[in-house]
Parts: C-alpha cells; sequence; structure tokens
C-alpha cells in the first residue's frame, strides 16, 4: 500500500547559481522538517546535502541525489541540483525528474549572470517555479530591486506574495499578502515567529502588492464565479482559500511565478517557502503528459500517472555510495515497483533483479518494500543501469524519452604515481565514469597515457579530488588539452581492398565506401545500399565495425570524427578467403581514404562567455576578448555592470578565472557554457598539426 496519496507528494529541486544560497536553504529544510537536529553552517562543512567531501570544501554541490523529507502531511522529495555551469548537464537531468522549482537569488545581487543560465534552462523544460530572495538580512540586500531585476531580465509575471518587514539588520519578518497578516520572528533559530498587525509604514504598500497580485489571479484563473465578484467590486467575499487554489492554477500552469524572501542563514522564511511548495508546485498529478516509445512498433505511447498502470521508471543518477554500493535513483512515473523482484532495462533489454530499494533522508537511508508511481527512490544492485536508462515492466516495454548528454570538450593525461596508485586508479576512474555520463576515461594508443574528458576545468579538477579522497589515488597530473575532434566538409569515394593470398587460406576483403558530411550532432550514419550480392550479407556489418573503429581517429592530428554519413556501395568477395575480419579492415582502409578524399576539418569546441565588468574594464577586456579570438555579440547594461556576450574558442580560455581577476581588480565575473564545435582557422590548425 502506498503511504502518500499522489496529490500529496512534491518533487521539487532548489535552482540556483553557486552562492545564492541553495546549500543553506537546503540544510535548513532538513533541519525544519525534522530529519536533521543540527543546523550546520556551510563555511564550517557540515551542510548535509554535500555528503561528498571536497564539496564540503569547496560549498558546491555537484550531484543530484534526491533527498526525502515530510511536511505538514506531504513527502516532499527534494532533488539536488547543481550551480555550477560546467555541470549543466547534471542541472538538465535534475529538471528532467522534478516537477517544480525554487529559484533562489541573492537579494543584494538579484538576478545574475547565472541566475539567468538557469532560469532559460528551467524555461526549457517547462518547469513550474517559486522564487525566494534570500539574504535579505546582508547590507545592500532589497526585495523591491531584486525583484525589478527579476522583471527586467527574467519576467514580467513575477509577483510578490510576501513583503520583508524591514530589512538588512534590521529585517524581522515577513509579510503574507494573501493572508493579511505580518509575521515576526522572535528567535535566532526562526522556530518562534508570532503573528502581529501590518505595520503603519508598510500598510500602504501591502494593499498596492495584495491588490496586484489578487488581480492577476483573478484575471488568469478563468473562474467565472470569481471573475464577476470581482467585477462587482465584491472581492473581498471571495473565498480565500479558492484564490489559494486559482493561485496554484496558474503558478503551474506559468502565468505567475510566486515571490517570497527571507534569510536562510538567519533561519527567516524557509517554513514559509515550504508552504508555499505545498500549496503552489505541482504534484505529480499535475504534470501534462509523459511520453514514451513502444520499442517494439517505436510508436509513441502516453504514460498515465498512476499506480495501476505498468511500471515505467527513469534513472536519472548513478551514485557509489561507500556503505551499500551502486546506487541508481531512479523517478516512478507510472505503476509500481517491489524490491527483491525483477524490472526491465528498456535501454538495453537486460532483464535486472532489484534487490533492495531505498528513500534517502538527510542522515539516514530507509530501506522501502514498494515504490509507487510519482515517487523518487534508489535501487541498490542494478549492475548495467546508468543514467538516462527506462526500467519497465518486462511485460510492458516502453522507453522514455531519454536525457541527452554533450561529448566531453577538454581532456587532461592523468599518471599514477605508483604501482599500487595504478591499481586502485583503474578501479575509481570506472566507478566515476559510471556516475557520470559526460565524463570519459581512454588510453592514447600512441603515448599508452590514460586520458580523462569532461565539460571544463572544474570538472576534471572536481573528479581528480575525489580520486584522491575516496580511491585514495596519486597521480601526476598534465594540462588541460581542448577536445578537438574532426570532420569533412565534401563528398567522396573511396576503396578498402585487403587482400593477401600466400599460400594456405588467405584474406580478402573489399568495398567501396562513400563519405557525405551532416550536421553537428549527428554522429555516424551508416547505410547499407549494396546491391546484386556483390558482399554477402554477413560482411556488413564487420565492414560497420571496421568504420567505427577507423572513426576515432581522424587524418588530420588523430583527433576522433564526427558527422558522417558513410554508405558502403559496392565490394566483392573470395568464397574462400573473405572473413569478418579482412572486411573490417577493409572497411577502416576504405573510410581513412574516403575521410582524407573529402576534405576533412578540424574542430574546436566554441563556447558561450559572458562577462560583466564594471564600466572602466570594458576596453581592457574587449582587447583580450579579441587577441583570444573572441567574437563580441553584445555588450549591454546590467545594474552598475557591462555585460559582454561573446563566443570564444575553449582554447583561449583556459586560466581565464585568473585573467580576469588580474585584468578587473578582481571586481568581474564571468560565465562560459559549450555553445558549438565550429571548424578551426588555418593559422591555429598548423600549430595544432605540428603538436
Ligand atoms: P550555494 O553555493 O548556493 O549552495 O550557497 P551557500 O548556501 O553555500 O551560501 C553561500 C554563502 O552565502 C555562504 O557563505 C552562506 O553562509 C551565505 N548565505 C546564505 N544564505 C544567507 C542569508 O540568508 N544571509 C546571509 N547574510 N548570508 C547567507
Amino acid at each position: 500500500m502506498r503511504d502518500y496519496p499522489l496529490d500529496k507528494i512534491r518533487n521539487f529541486g532548489i535552482i540556483a547559481h553557486i552562492d545564492a544560497g541553495k546549500t543553506t536553504i537546503s540544510e535548513r529544510i532538513l533541519f525544519y522538517t525534522g530529519k536533521k537536529y543540527k543546523i550546520g553552517e556551510v563555511h564550517q562543512g557540515e551542510a548535509t546535502m554535500d555528503w561528498m567531501e571536497q564539496e564540503k570544501e569547496r560549498g558546491i554541490t555537484i550531484t543530484a541525489a534526491a533527498t526525502t523529507c515530510l511536511w505538514k502531511g506531504y513527502r516532499l522529495n527534494l532533488i539536488d541540483t547543481p550551480g555550477h555551469i560546467d555541470f549543466t548537464v547534471e542541472v538538465q537531468r535534475s529538471l528532467r525528474v522534478l516537477d517544480g522549482g525554487v529559484v533562489i537569488f541573492d537579494g543584494v545581487a538579484g538576478v545574475e549572470p547565472q541566475s539567468e543560465t538557469v532560469w532559460h534552462q528551467a524555461n526549457k523544460f517547462n518547469v513550474p517555479r517559486i522564487c525566494f530572495i534570500n539574504k535579505m538580512d546582508r547590507l545592500g540586500g532589497s526585495f523591491y530591486s531584486s525583484l525589478a531585476s527579476i522583471h527586467e531580465r527574467l519576467t514580467a509575471d513575477a509577483y510578490p506574495i510576501q513583503l520583508p518587514i524591514g530589512a538588512e539588520d534590521n529585517f524581522q519578518g515577513i509579510i503574507d499578502l494573501l493572508d493579511n497578516k505580518a509575521i515576526f520572528y522572535l528567535d535566532d533559530l526562526g522556530t518562534k515567529f508570532e503573528e502581529r498587525e501590518i505595520p503603519d509604514n508598510l500598510k500602504e504598500k501591502v494593499v498596492e502588492y495584495r491588490a496586484r497580485l489578487i488581480d492577476k489571479i483573478i484575471d488568469k484563473s478563468g473562474n467565472d464565479d470569481m471573475t464577476a465578484k470581482y467585477l462587482n467590486g465584491e472581492v473581498d467575499k471571495i473565498d480565500l482559500k479558492d484564490i489559494k487554489i486559482a493561485l496554484r492554477k496558474c503558478t503551474i500552469k506559468g502565468d505567475i511565478i510566486p515571490v517570497l524572501c527571507g534569510a536562510a542563514l538567519k533561519n527567516k522564511g524557509v517554513q514559509f517557502l515550504l508552504d508555499a511548495v505545498v500549496d503552489y508546485l505541482p504534484s505529480p498529478l499535475d504534470v501534462s503528459v509523459v511520453k514514451g516509445t513502444n520499442p517494439k512498433n517505436n510508436e509513441e505511447v502516453m504514460i498515465k500517472v498512476s499506480d495501476d498502470a505498468p511500471f515505467s521508471a527513469l534513472v536519472f543518477k548513478v551514485a557509489s555510495d561507500p556503505f551499500i554500493g551502486k546506487l541508481c535513483f531512479f523517478r516512478v512515473y507510472s505503476g509500481h515497483l517491489a524490491s527483491s523482484s525483477y524490472v526491465l532495462n528498456s535501454t538495453t533489454s537486460d532483464k535486472e533483479r532489484v534487490g533492495r530499494i531505498v528513500r534517502l533522508h538527510a542522515n539516514t537511508r530507509e530501506d522501502i518494500s514498494d515504490v509507487y508511481a510519482g515517487d523518487i527512490a534508489a535501487i541498490v544492485g542494478l549492475k548495467n543501469t546508468f543514467t538516462g536508462h527506462t526500467l519497465c515492466d518486462p511485460e510492458d516495454r516502453v522507453v522514455l524519452e531519454t536525457i541527452v548528454f554533450p561529448e566531453p570538450v577538454i581532456s587532461i593525461a592523468i599518471e599514477p604515481k605508483t604501482k599500487a596508485d595504478q591499481e586502485r586508479m583503474g578501479m575509481a576512474l570506472s566507478k566515476l565514469v559510471e556516475e557520470d555520463p559526460t565524463f570519459r576515461v581512454h588510453t592514447d594508443l600512441e603515448t599508452l597515457e590514460t586520458i580523462i574528458s569532461g565539460m571544463g576545468e572544474l570538472h576534471l579538477e572536481i573528479i581528480i579530488d575525489r580520486m584522491k579522497r575516496e580511491f585514495k589515488v596519486e597521480a601526476n597530473i598534465g594540462n588541460p588539452q581542448v577536445a578537438y575532434k574532426e570532420t569533412i566538409k565534401g563528398t567522396a569515394e573511396a576503396e578498402g581492398k585487403y587482400i593477401r593470398q600466400s599460400g594456405g587460406r588467405g584474406q580478402y576483403g573489399h568495398c567501396w565506401l562513400r563519405v557525405e558530411p551532416l550536421v553537428r550532432g549527428s554522429g555516424l550514419e551508416f547505410v547499407d545500399s549494396l546491391k546484386g550480392g556483390s558482399i554477402p550479407k554477413e560482411y556488413v556489418l564487420p565492414i560497420e565495425k571496421g568504420v567505427r573503429e577507423a572513426m576515432a581517429k581522424g587524418v588530420i592530428a588523430h583527433y576522433p570524427l564526427i558527422d558522417i554519413k558513410v554508405t558502403v556501395y559496392d565490394g566483392s568477395y573470395h568464397e574462400v578467403d573473405s572473413s569478418e575480419s579482412a572486411f573490417k579492415i577493409a572497411g577502416s582502409m576504405a573510410l581513412q581514404e574516403a575521410v582524407r578524399r573529402a576534405e576533412p576539418v578540424l574542430l574546436e569546441p566554441i563556447m558561450k562567455v559572458e562577462i560583466a565588468v564594471p564600466e572602466p574594464f570594458l576596453g581592457d577586456i574587449i582587447g583580450d576578448l579579441n587577441a583570444k579570438r573572441g567574437q563580441i555579440k553584445d555588450v549591454i547594461d546590467r545594474a552598475a555592470m557591462k555585460v559582454i556576450d561573446s563566443t570564444v574558442p575553449l582554447a583561449s580560455m583556459f586560466g581565464y578565472a585568473t585573467r580576469l581577476r588580474s585584468l578587473t581588480q578582481g571586481r568581474g565575473s564571468y560565465t562560459m557554457e559549450f555553445s558549438e564545435y565550429a571548424e578551426v582557422p588555418r593559422h591555429v590548425l598548423e600549430e595544432i598539426a605540428k603538436k
């Protein structure tokens, strides 16, 4: 039996850029929901959510684990989303499984460049959200100017449902606009507060903001009864409960984004934030439709969020727990799953045994016997299941829309210091690869070095750090290198012939291939257009294998080839001497030759870089960007800063944090994310090829 009805579940995440206060708020949530008894300060390294050592040290949260807590008869599954831009893919996969989000702003800075990035991601995934303006106690903390920056840069549909009482040192409490009451905090822990009259100096503001909010709710509600009362000037006769229900609907539709405020560090506002999560963010039932595909006929299927439907779930995170091993976090979309049962991984077609099912709380792990539609938990014991895979009922196959992961853009060579390190390193790397789909490991066949690749310098730094701490691996680290790719611009045909006939059984493989360029992100498309039995069917797969192997190494500087359509259209075979291995070699040879003839080019990752600097430094920064082959798209004014929107090759961005600091006396900040792969200009190419 399920213990919480579907409408009493909230799967939500805290979406924020680094430093806005996500860790502090998560901490307070766990404190108030009673699973954690001590409030830890981030700077003292006691944040419960940050269970990985180096996260504590850096004060940033990387993993997207889920924590369950209970609030006023609701079960809240808090899905952790990272704030650093290097981990956008982590943000994206959390956004995929949560139903609603709380977006945090620093009340001093308002909307920052990174807030815009996460906001746009939430838009992309249609995540209903509420805003929380934090740090109201800080010097310079202003609710109204933060709100103005939200209106100006993110959305005009943000409406306060609270106003702060006092500010900075004198931040004392919160006014609830719908309930029309003032709440004053009485102690530092935020557990004692009382309702009082709305202070005189705020009365006018309250009337103004409350009217604006209610107008909007009624306007968007589509509720005739409410609208009629409103038009008759009888707003007071509308039941407050109905207004709240209407606001909930508006929030879920994205018509209104309620704005709250507080100071998490001073324990103010977090309980009301939890109330708002329950009142206004969607339950799994409110989520429009979940789409999947039937793997048997590739037809689209709509999944009904219900316990009675066949089981379907998406794995959104794989983590290794030091005590119980590999944990697969999953979100159930339909049906139910029992521990000690079997489940089908419809992505790989493997049947897997479900060992234990666990729910993670702040500091405990609870074994559960069943999970139901809408819930989030973790399975212990799945062998061949990774992030993005679908789990489903073996009798009712479905594949849910998967999560798309970008190719890594940066790599570093690592070398274990001792023999013992070498052994541990192999194990550590395979565990880390399991956990993180944007992290890759390979051995360079020429230098025999181990190369790790990821989404940015910080991403790899953190992985190396984890190797040291969790797996005790000491390693020498090379300099970061750009992950170049190769592709073709033209179309060409070439022949691959692998024929050895000198006594006994020989070797005979022979094929003709055509190569054509594809748009970025297409990968390899292999087409068999052989006619008339020039090559028997059983040798086509070996040719494809040969092609795939050859794609790993391009013809310009041995970087992997991407985005090519390869068609095998002719060839020949020998009754006795032909073999799979001979055709595989012929496939490889033909591909290399065809690529050589098809205008091969080198591609480099181009990053979208946004830099905010005070006006006096603008000229220097732009000059520096030009020297880095950067392209300035736009320069806009934002608060007191000039914000440069640009694209820059990743190759010129190494160590930019230090560079920017020295160019702006520490006053500039920047964000960077992968934009696209583009052709390397000739003069740069020569340098790279030399290396
Ligand atoms: P995260 O990077 O988003 O997880 O942010 P943290 O929770 O680590 O907070 C960043 C910094 O802001 C820390 O030094 C916190 O102590 C501080 N901070 C968080 N919330 C508040 C607040 O309400 N008021 C003040 N003054 N500082 C806060």
